[in-house]
Protein backbone atom coordinates (compact mmCIF):
# COMPACT_ATOMS: atom_id res chain seq x y z
CA UNK A 1 0.00 0.00 0.00
CA UNK A 2 1.53 3.73 -0.90
CA UNK A 3 1.35 6.50 1.40
CA UNK A 4 -1.29 9.17 0.28
CA UNK A 5 0.62 12.27 0.98
CA UNK A 6 -2.46 14.34 1.91
CA UNK A 7 -2.34 12.38 5.24
CA UNK A 8 1.23 14.22 6.32
CA UNK A 9 1.25 17.69 7.85
CA UNK A 10 4.85 19.48 6.40
CA UNK A 11 6.92 17.47 9.53
CA UNK A 12 5.36 14.83 8.69
CA UNK A 13 5.83 15.06 5.31
CA UNK A 14 9.68 15.73 5.59
CA UNK A 15 9.64 12.99 7.67
CA UNK A 16 8.77 10.59 5.44
CA UNK A 17 10.63 12.07 2.26
CA UNK A 18 13.66 11.09 5.04
CA UNK A 19 13.03 7.66 4.22
CA UNK A 20 13.41 7.84 0.75
CA UNK A 21 16.92 9.87 1.56
CA UNK A 22 15.39 13.29 0.44
CA UNK A 23 16.07 16.52 2.50
CA UNK A 24 13.31 18.53 3.84
CA UNK A 25 13.05 21.06 0.88
CA UNK A 26 12.58 18.62 -1.06
CA UNK A 27 9.32 17.80 0.98
CA UNK A 28 8.32 21.39 0.95
CA UNK A 29 8.65 21.28 -2.78
CA UNK A 30 6.07 18.45 -3.23
CA UNK A 31 3.74 19.92 -0.26
CA UNK A 32 3.52 23.37 -2.34
CA UNK A 33 2.51 21.22 -5.52
CA UNK A 34 0.15 19.18 -3.83
CA UNK A 35 -1.66 22.27 -1.71
CA UNK A 36 -0.88 25.59 -3.55
CA UNK A 37 -1.18 23.53 -6.91
CA UNK A 38 -3.98 21.00 -6.17
CA UNK A 39 -1.09 18.09 -7.89
CA UNK A 40 -1.65 14.92 -8.24
CA UNK A 41 0.20 13.60 -10.73
CA UNK A 42 4.18 13.41 -9.84
CA UNK A 43 4.72 13.93 -13.23
CA UNK A 44 3.59 17.34 -13.48
CA UNK A 45 5.87 18.02 -10.71
CA UNK A 46 8.23 19.82 -12.96
CA UNK A 47 10.82 21.07 -10.77
CA UNK A 48 11.52 17.09 -9.22
CA UNK A 49 14.07 15.16 -11.06
CA UNK A 50 12.78 12.36 -12.78
CA UNK A 51 14.11 10.00 -10.77
CA UNK A 52 12.43 11.37 -7.83
CA UNK A 53 9.25 11.55 -9.03
CA UNK A 54 10.13 7.81 -10.51
CA UNK A 55 10.65 6.93 -6.75
CA UNK A 56 7.73 8.68 -5.37
CA UNK A 57 5.20 6.68 -7.53
CA UNK A 58 6.45 3.34 -6.25
CA UNK A 59 5.38 4.62 -2.83
CA UNK A 60 3.09 7.24 -2.74
CA UNK A 61 0.13 8.92 -4.14
CA UNK A 62 -1.63 11.82 -4.03
CA UNK A 63 -5.59 10.42 -3.45
CA UNK A 64 -8.35 12.55 -2.95
CA UNK A 65 -12.55 11.59 -2.27
CA UNK A 66 -14.50 10.60 -4.57
CA UNK A 67 -17.37 13.12 -5.19
CA UNK A 68 -21.02 11.59 -5.47
CA UNK A 69 -22.82 14.71 -5.94
CA UNK A 70 -22.49 18.17 -5.82
CA UNK A 71 -25.17 20.46 -5.52
CA UNK A 72 -24.62 24.46 -6.27
CA UNK A 73 -27.25 26.43 -4.60
CA UNK A 74 -29.04 29.42 -5.78
CA UNK A 75 -27.16 31.58 -3.30
CA UNK A 76 -23.90 30.48 -4.46
CA UNK A 77 -23.28 28.31 -1.93
CA UNK A 78 -21.87 24.95 -3.40
CA UNK A 79 -22.13 21.24 -1.31
CA UNK A 80 -20.20 18.39 -2.41
CA UNK A 81 -21.05 15.12 -1.00
CA UNK A 82 -17.99 12.80 -0.70
CA UNK A 83 -17.21 8.98 -0.68
CA UNK A 84 -15.50 7.83 2.30
CA UNK A 85 -16.13 3.74 1.77
CA UNK A 86 -18.95 1.23 3.30
CA UNK A 87 -21.87 3.08 2.38
CA UNK A 88 -20.49 6.22 4.47
CA UNK A 89 -20.44 9.28 2.95
CA UNK A 90 -19.40 13.11 4.16
CA UNK A 91 -20.23 16.58 2.93
CA UNK A 92 -18.50 20.19 2.77
CA UNK A 93 -20.30 23.09 1.79
CA UNK A 94 -18.39 26.22 0.43
CA UNK A 95 -20.19 29.60 1.15
CA UNK A 96 -19.12 32.68 -0.47
CA UNK A 97 -19.79 36.14 1.06
CA UNK A 98 -18.30 39.90 -0.25
CA UNK A 99 -15.34 39.33 1.52
CA UNK A 100 -14.50 35.87 1.97
CA UNK A 101 -14.72 32.71 1.15
CA UNK A 102 -15.63 29.86 3.90
CA UNK A 103 -15.59 26.24 3.68
CA UNK A 104 -17.31 24.23 5.95
CA UNK A 105 -15.36 20.67 6.64
CA UNK A 106 -16.58 17.48 8.34
CA UNK A 107 -14.22 15.86 10.80
CA UNK A 108 -16.11 12.17 11.03
CA UNK A 109 -18.73 9.99 9.11
CA UNK A 110 -21.98 10.15 11.74
CA UNK A 111 -21.31 11.38 15.13
CA UNK A 112 -21.57 10.11 18.54
CA UNK A 113 -22.56 13.10 20.94
CA UNK A 114 -26.04 12.09 20.11
CA UNK A 115 -27.57 15.77 20.19
CA UNK A 116 -31.20 15.90 19.88
CA UNK A 117 -31.59 18.98 17.14
CA UNK A 118 -29.00 17.60 14.88
CA UNK A 119 -29.30 15.11 12.01
CA UNK A 120 -25.59 13.70 11.88
CA UNK A 121 -26.24 13.26 15.58
CA UNK A 122 -29.11 11.18 14.99
CA UNK A 123 -27.24 8.79 12.14
CA UNK A 124 -25.19 7.69 14.97
CA UNK A 125 -21.38 7.27 14.55
CA UNK A 126 -19.96 5.55 11.64
CA UNK A 127 -15.77 6.77 11.81
CA UNK A 128 -13.28 8.97 12.50
CA UNK A 129 -12.08 10.45 8.81
CA UNK A 130 -8.21 10.16 8.35
CA UNK A 131 -5.99 13.56 7.93
CA UNK A 132 -6.02 12.98 4.67
CA UNK A 133 -9.67 12.68 4.44
CA UNK A 134 -10.38 16.14 5.74
CA UNK A 135 -7.90 17.38 3.94
CA UNK A 136 -9.10 16.27 0.81
CA UNK A 137 -12.13 18.37 1.11
CA UNK A 138 -10.32 21.77 1.13
CA UNK A 139 -7.93 20.49 -1.38
CA UNK A 140 -10.50 19.76 -3.87
CA UNK A 141 -12.63 22.18 -3.08
CA UNK A 142 -10.30 24.83 -3.09
CA UNK A 143 -8.79 23.45 -6.67
CA UNK A 144 -12.18 22.99 -8.25
CA UNK A 145 -12.92 26.40 -7.23
CA UNK A 146 -10.36 28.01 -8.81
CA UNK A 147 -10.84 26.31 -11.70
CA UNK A 148 -14.39 26.74 -11.84
CA UNK A 149 -13.58 30.82 -10.97
CA UNK A 150 -10.61 30.87 -13.51
CA UNK A 151 -8.23 32.10 -11.02
CA UNK A 152 -4.59 31.52 -9.56
CA UNK A 153 -5.61 33.55 -6.58
CA UNK A 154 -6.83 31.97 -3.29
CA UNK A 155 -10.41 31.12 -2.92
CA UNK A 156 -11.24 29.87 0.13
CA UNK A 157 -9.78 32.44 3.09
CA UNK A 158 -11.88 30.56 5.78
CA UNK A 159 -12.20 27.20 6.83
CA UNK A 160 -14.90 26.17 9.74
CA UNK A 161 -15.13 23.01 11.48
CA UNK A 162 -18.93 22.50 11.19
CA UNK A 163 -19.78 20.06 9.16
CA UNK A 164 -20.23 16.05 10.20
CA UNK A 165 -18.85 15.06 13.28
CA UNK A 166 -17.16 16.15 16.75
CA UNK A 167 -14.00 17.12 15.70
CA UNK A 168 -12.38 17.28 19.31
CA UNK A 169 -13.31 13.47 19.01
CA UNK A 170 -11.09 12.95 16.43
CA UNK A 171 -8.37 14.76 17.25
CA UNK A 172 -5.17 12.66 16.18
CA UNK A 173 -6.29 13.34 12.71
CA UNK A 174 -7.83 16.56 13.44
CA UNK A 175 -4.17 18.55 14.53
CA UNK A 176 -2.46 17.80 11.55
CA UNK A 177 -5.23 18.64 9.29
CA UNK A 178 -5.42 21.76 10.99
CA UNK A 179 -1.45 22.19 10.26
CA UNK A 180 -2.45 22.07 6.25
CA UNK A 181 -4.49 24.70 6.77
CA UNK A 182 -2.40 26.92 8.38
CA UNK A 183 0.90 26.50 6.67
CA UNK A 184 2.20 29.27 4.57
CA UNK A 185 3.65 26.26 2.42
CA UNK A 186 0.02 24.83 2.33
CA UNK A 187 -3.26 26.87 2.15
CA UNK A 188 -1.70 29.77 4.30
CA UNK A 189 -4.71 30.60 6.71
CA UNK A 190 -4.82 32.30 9.61
CA UNK A 191 -5.01 31.11 12.64
CA UNK A 192 -8.19 33.67 13.02
CA UNK A 193 -9.73 32.55 9.86
CA UNK A 194 -9.61 28.45 10.83
CA UNK A 195 -12.48 27.74 13.72
CA UNK A 196 -12.96 24.72 15.39
CA UNK A 197 -16.44 24.27 16.57
CA UNK A 198 -16.59 21.64 19.70
CA UNK A 199 -19.88 20.62 21.88
CA UNK A 200 -17.24 21.04 24.59
CA UNK A 201 -14.79 17.98 24.66
CA UNK A 202 -12.93 19.69 27.63
CA UNK A 203 -10.02 17.64 27.85
CA UNK A 204 -8.96 17.92 24.09
CA UNK A 205 -10.07 22.27 23.86
CA UNK A 206 -6.68 22.06 26.80
CA UNK A 207 -4.82 19.95 24.20
CA UNK A 208 -5.49 22.09 21.07
CA UNK A 209 -5.09 25.27 23.09
CA UNK A 210 -1.43 24.24 23.60
CA UNK A 211 -0.85 22.01 20.72
CA UNK A 212 -2.73 24.25 17.78
CA UNK A 213 -4.35 27.30 18.59
CA UNK A 214 -6.95 28.54 16.22
CA UNK A 215 -10.37 29.96 16.98
CA UNK A 216 -12.77 28.24 18.61
CA UNK A 217 -16.63 27.86 18.86
CA UNK A 218 -18.79 26.32 21.29
CA UNK A 219 -22.06 24.70 20.92
CA UNK A 220 -24.19 25.91 23.62
CA UNK A 221 -27.37 25.49 22.94
CA UNK A 222 -29.03 25.66 26.89
CA UNK A 223 -28.24 27.87 29.96
CA UNK A 224 -28.57 25.32 32.36
CA UNK A 225 -27.04 21.70 32.86
CA UNK A 226 -30.67 20.15 32.93
CA UNK A 227 -31.37 21.43 29.39
CA UNK A 228 -27.91 20.92 28.08
CA UNK A 229 -27.67 17.56 29.49
CA UNK A 230 -30.87 16.90 27.47
CA UNK A 231 -29.88 18.98 24.41
CA UNK A 232 -26.37 18.08 24.18
CA UNK A 233 -25.68 14.84 25.87
CA UNK A 234 -21.56 14.94 26.41
CA UNK A 235 -23.21 17.61 29.01
CA UNK A 236 -23.42 14.59 31.18
CA UNK A 237 -19.45 14.02 31.18
CA UNK A 238 -18.47 17.88 30.84
CA UNK A 239 -21.27 20.27 32.71
CA UNK A 240 -21.27 23.97 31.93
CA UNK A 241 -19.16 25.12 34.61
CA UNK A 242 -16.17 22.98 33.41
CA UNK A 243 -17.02 23.56 30.04
CA UNK A 244 -16.31 27.23 30.56
CA UNK A 245 -13.71 27.31 32.66
CA UNK A 246 -12.02 25.63 29.77
CA UNK A 247 -12.93 28.39 27.40
CA UNK A 248 -11.19 30.63 29.55
CA UNK A 249 -8.21 28.65 29.84
CA UNK A 250 -8.33 28.22 25.89
CA UNK A 251 -8.33 32.00 25.85
CA UNK A 252 -4.84 32.26 26.93
CA UNK A 253 -3.48 30.73 24.08
CA UNK A 254 -5.86 31.53 21.46
CA UNK A 255 -5.74 33.89 18.49
CA UNK A 256 -9.02 35.81 19.10
CA UNK A 257 -9.91 37.40 22.43
CA UNK A 258 -13.44 35.84 22.50
CA UNK A 259 -15.33 32.51 22.16
CA UNK A 260 -18.13 32.23 20.16
CA UNK A 261 -21.37 30.23 21.84
CA UNK A 262 -23.32 28.71 18.87
CA UNK A 263 -26.93 28.68 20.37
CA UNK A 264 -29.42 26.89 18.22
CA UNK A 265 -33.25 28.04 18.62
CA UNK A 266 -35.69 25.69 19.58
CA UNK A 267 -39.29 26.76 19.83
CA UNK A 268 -40.50 26.95 23.22
CA UNK A 269 -37.27 24.52 24.41
CA UNK A 270 -34.33 27.08 24.86
CA UNK A 271 -35.89 30.61 23.43
CA UNK A 272 -37.37 32.39 25.82
CA UNK A 273 -36.59 35.86 27.84
CA UNK A 274 -35.66 33.40 30.93
CA UNK A 275 -33.02 31.13 28.90
CA UNK A 276 -31.54 34.92 28.00
CA UNK A 277 -31.51 35.85 31.52
CA UNK A 278 -29.74 33.26 32.66
CA UNK A 279 -27.46 32.80 29.91
CA UNK A 280 -26.18 36.53 30.73
CA UNK A 281 -26.01 35.46 34.48
CA UNK A 282 -23.60 32.73 33.47
CA UNK A 283 -21.04 34.31 30.82
CA UNK A 284 -21.08 37.39 32.79
CA UNK A 285 -20.52 36.09 35.97
CA UNK A 286 -18.94 32.73 35.78
CA UNK A 287 -15.89 32.16 37.83
CA UNK A 288 -16.21 35.80 38.78
CA UNK A 289 -14.67 37.43 35.85
CA UNK A 290 -17.47 36.12 33.28
CA UNK A 291 -15.81 34.68 29.65
CA UNK A 292 -15.50 36.84 27.15
CA UNK A 293 -17.11 35.75 24.22
CA UNK A 294 -19.76 36.78 21.30
CA UNK A 295 -22.84 34.63 20.27
CA UNK A 296 -24.27 33.62 17.08
CA UNK A 297 -27.58 32.47 17.23
CA UNK A 298 -28.95 29.94 14.64
CA UNK A 299 -32.07 29.29 14.04
CA UNK A 300 -33.11 25.67 13.64
CA UNK A 301 -33.13 23.65 10.67
CA UNK A 302 -35.96 20.99 10.96
CA UNK A 303 -35.02 18.09 9.75
CA UNK A 304 -38.37 14.63 10.01
CA UNK A 305 -36.75 12.72 12.41
CA UNK A 306 -36.13 15.43 15.17
CA UNK A 307 -39.33 16.03 16.92
CA UNK A 308 -38.87 19.73 17.30
CA UNK A 309 -39.85 22.88 15.61
CA UNK A 310 -37.58 26.08 14.43
CA UNK A 311 -37.68 29.45 16.74
CA UNK A 312 -40.14 32.33 14.96
CA UNK A 313 -37.81 34.88 13.79
CA UNK A 314 -39.40 37.51 15.72
CA UNK A 315 -38.66 35.16 18.94
CA UNK A 316 -34.88 34.86 17.63
CA UNK A 317 -34.56 38.86 16.92
CA UNK A 318 -35.96 38.84 20.71
CA UNK A 319 -33.61 36.85 22.04
CA UNK A 320 -30.86 38.60 20.26
CA UNK A 321 -32.04 42.14 21.71
CA UNK A 322 -32.02 40.85 24.95
CA UNK A 323 -28.30 39.36 24.97
CA UNK A 324 -27.04 43.13 22.90
CA UNK A 325 -28.53 45.10 25.58
CA UNK A 326 -26.76 42.84 27.99
CA UNK A 327 -23.35 44.30 25.86
CA UNK A 328 -23.15 40.63 24.05
CA UNK A 329 -22.31 40.78 20.95
CA UNK A 330 -24.67 38.49 19.02
CA UNK A 331 -24.90 37.90 15.55
CA UNK A 332 -28.08 35.74 13.79
CA UNK A 333 -26.54 33.16 11.13
CA UNK A 334 -27.97 33.57 8.11
CA UNK A 335 -29.50 30.63 6.83
CA UNK A 336 -27.15 29.80 3.58
CA UNK A 337 -27.72 26.82 0.66
CA UNK A 338 -31.49 25.27 2.50
CA UNK A 339 -33.10 24.63 -0.79
CA UNK A 340 -29.99 22.25 -1.23
CA UNK A 341 -29.92 20.86 2.18
CA UNK A 342 -26.59 22.22 3.06
CA UNK A 343 -27.75 24.25 6.17
CA UNK A 344 -26.36 23.86 10.14
CA UNK A 345 -27.23 20.34 10.70
CA UNK A 346 -28.57 19.39 7.66
CA UNK A 347 -25.32 17.59 7.15
CA UNK A 348 -26.51 14.21 6.57
CA UNK A 349 -24.20 12.19 3.83
CA UNK A 350 -27.27 9.91 4.07
CA UNK A 351 -26.32 6.92 1.67
CA UNK A 352 -26.56 4.24 4.02
CA UNK A 353 -28.40 0.80 5.13
CA UNK A 354 -31.13 2.69 7.00
CA UNK A 355 -31.89 -0.33 9.07
CA UNK A 356 -28.09 -0.65 10.25
CA UNK A 357 -28.44 3.21 11.03
CA UNK A 358 -31.78 2.70 13.27
CA UNK A 359 -29.73 -0.16 15.21
CA UNK A 360 -26.63 2.51 15.85
CA UNK A 361 -29.05 5.12 16.75
CA UNK A 362 -30.96 3.24 19.57
CA UNK A 363 -27.52 1.21 20.63
CA UNK A 364 -25.87 4.49 21.03
CA UNK A 365 -29.16 5.96 23.10
CA UNK A 366 -28.84 3.35 25.70
CA UNK A 367 -25.44 4.68 26.39
CA UNK A 368 -25.11 7.60 28.17
CA UNK A 369 -21.35 8.23 28.26
CA UNK A 370 -19.02 7.90 24.84
CA UNK A 371 -17.57 4.40 24.77
CA UNK A 372 -13.84 4.45 25.10
CA UNK A 373 -13.38 3.24 21.36
CA UNK A 374 -15.22 6.46 20.57
CA UNK A 375 -13.52 9.11 22.20
CA UNK A 376 -10.45 8.35 20.57
CA UNK A 377 -7.98 10.19 21.75
CA UNK A 378 -10.43 11.93 24.17
N1 LIG B 1 -19.74 18.82 16.39
C1 LIG B 1 -19.39 20.18 16.37
C2 LIG B 1 -19.31 20.77 14.99
C3 LIG B 1 -20.35 20.37 13.99
S1 LIG B 1 -21.97 20.95 14.24
C4 LIG B 1 -20.34 20.98 17.24
O1 LIG B 1 -21.37 20.45 17.66
O2 LIG B 1 -20.03 22.13 17.52
C5 LIG B 1 -21.86 22.66 13.78
C6 LIG B 1 -22.93 23.54 14.38
O3 LIG B 1 -24.22 23.28 13.79
C7 LIG B 1 -23.09 23.33 15.87
O4 LIG B 1 -23.16 24.53 16.59
C8 LIG B 1 -24.40 22.60 15.94
O5 LIG B 1 -24.97 22.74 17.17
C9 LIG B 1 -25.18 23.22 14.82
N2 LIG B 1 -26.34 22.42 14.42
C10 LIG B 1 -26.44 21.08 14.42
N3 LIG B 1 -27.65 20.71 13.98
C11 LIG B 1 -28.34 21.84 13.72
C12 LIG B 1 -29.65 22.09 13.22
N4 LIG B 1 -30.48 21.09 12.90
N5 LIG B 1 -30.01 23.37 13.04
C13 LIG B 1 -29.15 24.37 13.32
N6 LIG B 1 -27.91 24.19 13.79
C14 LIG B 1 -27.51 22.93 13.99
FE1 LIG C 1 -22.18 15.86 16.77
FE2 LIG C 1 -22.03 18.54 16.62
FE3 LIG C 1 -24.16 17.20 15.65
FE4 LIG C 1 -23.80 17.36 18.29
S1 LIG C 1 -24.19 19.08 16.88
S2 LIG C 1 -24.36 15.50 17.15
S3 LIG C 1 -21.58 17.24 18.42
S4 LIG C 1 -22.08 17.07 14.91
Amino acid sequence: MTANLLDYDLDGLAAFCETLGEKRFRATQLYRWIHQRGASDFDQMSDLAKALRAKLRGVARIEGLPVISQHDSADGTIKWLFDVGQGNAVEAVFIPEDDRGTLCVSSQAGCAVGCRFCSTGHQGFARNLTTGEIVAQLWFAEHYLRQHLQTQERVISNVVMMGMGEPLQNYAALVPALRTMLDDHGYGLSRRRVTVSTSGVVPMMDRLGQDCPVALAVSLHAPADALRDNLVPINRKYPLAELLDACNRYLAHAPRDFITFEYCMLEGVNDQPEHAALLIDLVRRHGGTGVPCKFNLIPFNPFPQSGLRRSSQAQVQAFAKLLSDAGIVTTVRKTRGDDIDAACGQLAGDVRDRTRVEVRIARQRSVVELPASVGGSA
